[in-house]
């Protein structure tokens, strides 16, 4: 697995290096053969993303099914076999109450993974199944990472300070006292979409992305029960992270290194919920 001799990419610049070179002759990066570990890095990121969201999201799902399989609600389509709330709050659930409530501040990272109800999950997965790939074409596997995790995290980080600020507005306005899901994430994806076509205009991807957000706030203004400010934060993450990221730059290799802190950090929200989660609810 650690590579010894040779050359490699410097994750910084892109030049070649030898694995073991104090510095880049080009840019000046310290250690730019990560101790032999780069070319790790590289397939870590090249592995199959969506089927690592889905997979990772039913088993969760599955579990805070199982956690309290007495408090499942089955009352009306969007609430088919939806999960109770103290399952959504032990496995790390955002919103105003466990982010301000209870200082479950690392939420905003754990919620992405969580879904509330059966159609809650497939039409989710069923997004990220068709937008990832697309997204991994454009700004590649590890910048899509980082745009999913950055647009999750400030979806719920505006829809719990909204909760938290504004509990007396109207209900579609007034954030989430708990709130879960991808979209917020599946929203990110299409802030990117829309901020590559102003990079690339030739590319109508963004006007098609762009009819896709509009049809899906207006859809979530007139459901109940839905995350607008998460959805309105995803977008607007999606989009600062894609134009920080300049998706038409070669990805490199800290681009891989952030995408696997991203993860790292998303698995330790949720291990965090739980065990903090039981202290909290007494079991
Ligand atoms: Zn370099």
């Amino acid at each position: 697995m650690r590579k010894r001799t040779g050359s490699v990419v410097c994750p910084s610049c892109g030049m070649l290096v030898g694995v073991n070179d104090a510095e880049c002759l080009n840019c000046g990066r310290k250690k730019p053969g990560l101790w032999g570990f780069a070319p790790m890095l590289r397939n870590l990121t090249d592995l199959p993303f969506p089927q690592i969201v889905i997979f990772a999201c039913a088993l969760l799902y599955l579990a805070m099914l199982l956690y309290s399989p007495g408090d499942v609600q089955m009352g009306g389509l969007f609430s088919l076999f939806s999960p109770g709330s103290a399952s959504l709050f032990l496995f790390g659930a955002s919103g105003s109450l466990p982010v301000f409530a209870y200082d479950r501040w690392w939420t905003p990272l754990s919620a992405t993974w969580l879904h509330a109800g059966a159609l809650h999950i497939l039409f989710n997965m069923m997004w990220i199944r068709d937008l990832a790939p697309a997204i991994a074409q454009l700004y590649g596997s590890s910048r899509m990472i980082i745009i999913f995790t950055v647009s999750g995290v400030s979806g719920f980080v505006l829809s719990s300070l909204m909760g938290f600020l504004f509990p007396f507005l109207p209900r579609f306005l007034s954030g989430a006292q708990l709130t879960v899901g991808a979209s917020a994430s599946i929203f990110g994806l299409l802030g990117a979409m829309i901020y590559y076509q102003r990079r690339a205009p030739s590319r109508l991807i963004g006007t098609q992305a762009a009819g896709f957000a509009v049809v899906m706030l207006v859809f979530g203004l007139m459901m109940p029960g839905i995350d607008n400010w998460a959805h309105l934060g995803g977008l607007g993450g999606g989009f600062l992270a894609a134009m920080w990221m300049n998706p038409l730059t070669q990805e490199r290799g800290n681009h891989a290194l952030v995408a696997i802190l991203c993860l790292v950090a998303s698995a330790a929200a949720i291990i965090a919920s739980v065990i903090t989660g039981l202290e909290v609810l007494g079991r």
